[in-house]
């Protein structure tokens, strides 16, 4: 089982030296691919819905659609359908608009994160994009802790490789962070529960704590704890992704 690191969103941020990425992760599995978020889709460069234009601006997002997860695993050799599962661990459309790209999998999320996204109340929604799920995915919803992944709080997921949901609510309503076992161990991606490459030195807590929730130092003292699990988060900086396919 092979994991690849996809960087599917270059971004540049005006306000900020930064170079990063929004992640996609794709695992390599007999039956198929499984991915862990998508990126932006296909639509969100070809005709992005306003507030997308708007929030691409603001965050310098390179514009090239051969970005997108679809793009990229298809560059892989594998084709869109190829795509059995994509495991969400938010829908904002820097994670989601890849879902318009692969109408057949099976879209596995927290109940929460779905309500969310469907009735906007705050500045932060509007980075739900109504577009990304016009489609009508094939969801697969989750609300019980049924399981403890090492000491966290976790909801097993039904198929292989070994993979968990773990609420981590506070980017958004239902945002989850997704843990994976792939042939050389365990990786935990903590989505936008943590700041970009889990730095928390470049933005004052109070900001971490607004935009990213309150887990972030809770989840900076487990990951200390567990050297053997590989932390990765929603957005990484340019050199920690694999090349691009
Ligand atoms: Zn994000």
């Amino acid at each position: 089982m092979t994991l690849h690191i996809l960087n599917c969103g270059e971004m540049r941020p005006w306000f900020a030296g930064w170079h990063s990425g929004c992640t996609a992760l794709a695992v390599e599995r007999d039956q198929g691919l499984v991915l862990v978020d998508c990126g932006p889709g296909e639509h969100d460069f070809i005709r992005p819905a306003a507030s997308v234009r708007l929030m691409k601006r603001v965050f310098g997002m390179r514009d090239d659609v051969e970005q997108t997860a679809a793009r990229q695993i298809v560059r892989l050799g594998y084709r869109p359908e190829d795509v059995g599962h994509i495991v969400m661990t938010h829908l904002h459309f820097d994670h989601a608009g890849g879902l318009a790209d692969f109408p057949r999998a099976r879209v596995h999320l927290h109940r929460r994160e779905l309500e969310a996204s469907q009735r906007r109340r705050s500045p932060f929604d509007l980075a739900y994009d109504r577009a990304d799920f016009a489609h009508g995915p094939d969801w697969a919803l989750y609300d019980r802790p049924d399981a403890d992944w090492l000491g966290l709080e976790a909801i097993r997921l039904p198929f292989s490789p070994e993979m968990y949901l773990l609420p981590l609510f506070g980017h958004t309503r239902g945002h989850c962070g997704v843990a994976l076992r792939f042939s050389q161990g365990w990786v935990l991606q903590a989505g936008d529960a943590l700041p970009i490459g889990a730095r928390f030195d470049l933005t004052p807590a109070w900001l971490n704590r607004l935009v990213l929730g309150p887990h972030g130092p809770r989840i900076q003292r487990w990951a200390q704890r567990h050297p053997e699990v590989r932390l990765l988060t929603g957005h990484l900086w340019a050199d920690g992704y694999d090349p691009a396919p």
